[in-house]
């Protein structure tokens, strides 16, 4: 119950102080859905959320935080799985407002406001024909997606979203507001770039754009017993793959969908899943090879970009129950027959493996460059599952921690930070990293955020 006069107090030094979006309290009727993010199992109750509106709203929020010593989660798009867009007795930041997208057609750049979505993203930017690499549902924030790396649908053509940041405007612990790029403050541009939210609220991201309109993309679908052939073909496929082709290997229940043979509907299946943006006959000779294995269903087309990024989002709604883990690594066919296997015992229709593909641009920035944490291993195990019933919570997160503990021997050692759903103690995010680019992270944060105000996430701490 202290928490009512907390919110009561904190709203009214927000409002002395000028902040000017909206101000939710818990006995506002907007309470309930502004304490919620995209995880269903979370469960937190904020003391304030305050709704930006502004570079000026950021700045209060952050010095009120500071002053008060209260928790303050950052939220962007909300799609963090460990909830780290709300918090309990604390201040959520909320960023959903400031999403303006503005595109300079002739310099191919967009700067974008830190609480845009990539739907907000892509519609600004498709009507120029042009786009910047987002990932592989529109719904997703692109703040937090690019600040922890970004791998989607473009990554092999023009990197990670990360790859994509030429600067940025941040509203950092102390307040101020500062911009991050290669020549300002270029060590705090090196730990945006794949570090997360440790380093201050990104207002505004600027974004190198890509001539990309129409792109073919879709699926090809094959049963389970096909896996290791399936999966032999596509590692020989992408070894040598055009950088135009961007892919992942999915494993998943074949959807109750009309272009899914009746036989194969609500079954294990495994699923070759692309991007191609060259020409349709280009498209065509790359995908050759993939469909002369005679797939039980193949639904690549050409399409807008934009619907390609809105294709698998009835997928992935909000409010359901989600637990997801991920890991850097190679693919041989024992990686394969492992997940094929426990694909049978899976404890929900909606468990899915994606193995993204990656190489092609990134894989051609340097190891250093940028925070992220590895670009030279050819494959990212993202092992997830979605369900609804509580009583099924524990089954559901054993089946993700047990296949991806069994995936680790074929893994690098390094972990995506953005498809962890646990807030990983010190030493997993150190690892997640390896210990020298995280002793440079370290660095950063001490120069940045010396008190750890920004700490509701994946944390380096100073
Ligand atoms: P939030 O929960 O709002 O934020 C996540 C973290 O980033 C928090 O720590 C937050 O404080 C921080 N943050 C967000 N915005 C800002 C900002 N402007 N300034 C400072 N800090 C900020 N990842 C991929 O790489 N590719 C994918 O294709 C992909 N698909 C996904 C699909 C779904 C349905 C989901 C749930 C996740 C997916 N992810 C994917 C993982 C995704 O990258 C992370 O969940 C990411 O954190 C989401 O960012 P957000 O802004 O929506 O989330």
């Amino acid at each position: 119950m202290d928490s009512v006069p907390t919110s009561v107090s904190a709203a009214a030094d927000a409002r002395r102080k000028g902040f000017r979006g909206s101000i939710v309290t818990p006995d506002d009727p907007d309470y309930e859905a502004a304490r919620h993010v995209w995880n269903g199992m979370i469960d937190r109750r904020p003391a304030i959320v305050l709704r930006a509106r502004s570079v000026s709203d950021v700045q209060i929020a952050v010095s009120l935080a500071r002053e008060t010593s209260l928790p303050l989660a950052v939220r962007g798009g909300g799609h963090g799985l460990p909830g780290f867009g709300t918090c309990d007795d604390g201040i959520v930041l909320d960023l959903g407002e400031l999403r303006e997208v503005v595109v300079d057609e002739a310099e191919r750049t967009a700067r974008v406001g830190g609480g845009a979505t990539w739907a907000d993203v892509d519609a600004a930017t498709h009507a120029h024909g042009l786009a910047t690499p987002g990932g592989l549902v529109s719904t997703t924030g692109a703040g937090g997606l690019t600040l922890g790396g970004g791998m989607g649908w473009l990554a092999r053509a023009y990197g990670l979203s990360c790859d994509n940041v030429l600067s940025a405007q941040l509203v950092v612990a102390s307040g101020e507001v500062v911009t991050a790029g290669p020549t300002e403050h270029p060590e705090l541009y090196w730990a945006i770039r794949g570090g997360g939210g440790n380093f201050g609220v990104v207002t505004e991201f600027e974004f190198a754009l890509h001539p990309v309109s129409a792109v073919t993309g879709g699926l090809v679908l094959f049963p389970l017993a096909r896996a290791v052939e399936v999966g032999r073909a596509y590692r020989r496929w992408v070894d040598g793959l055009s950088d135009r082709l961007t892919t992942m290997l999915v494993f998943l229940t074949a959807p109750d969908a009309e272009f899914v043979p009746v036989a194969l509907r609500g079954e294990a299946a495994v699923a070759i899943a692309g991007c191609h943006i060259g020409s349709a006959d280009e498209a065509e000779r790359d995908l050759a090879s993939i469909r002369a294995l005679g797939p039980a269903a193949d639904v690549f087309d050409v399409l807008p970009y934009p619907d390609l990024q809105r294709f698998f989002d009835d997928d992935v709604p909000a409010g359901r129950r989600y637990y997801m883990k991920g890991l850097f690594g190679t693919m041989p066919d024992d990686a394969v027959e492992t997940i094929a296997a426990r694909m049978v015992g899976r404890p929900s229709e909606a468990i899915e493996v994606d193995v993204h593909h990656l190489g092609g641009a990134v894989a051609r920035v340097g190891e250093d460059a940028t925070a992220f944490a590895d670009r030279s291993s050819p494959f990212t195990f993202n092992v997830y599952s979605i369900w609804d019933d509580p009583a099924a919570d524990e089954a559901n997160r054993d089946w993700v921690r047990g296949l991806t503990d069994a995936l680790g021997r074929f893994g690098s050692g390094r972990a995506y930070v953005n498809f962890a759903t646990d807030r990983e103690a010190v030493g997993r995010v150190e690892a997640a990293y390896g210990t020298e680019r995280h002793e440079r992270l370290v660095e950063v944060k001490r120069r940045w955020d010396p008190g750890n105000l920004f700490r509701i996430n994946q944390n380096i701490q100073p």
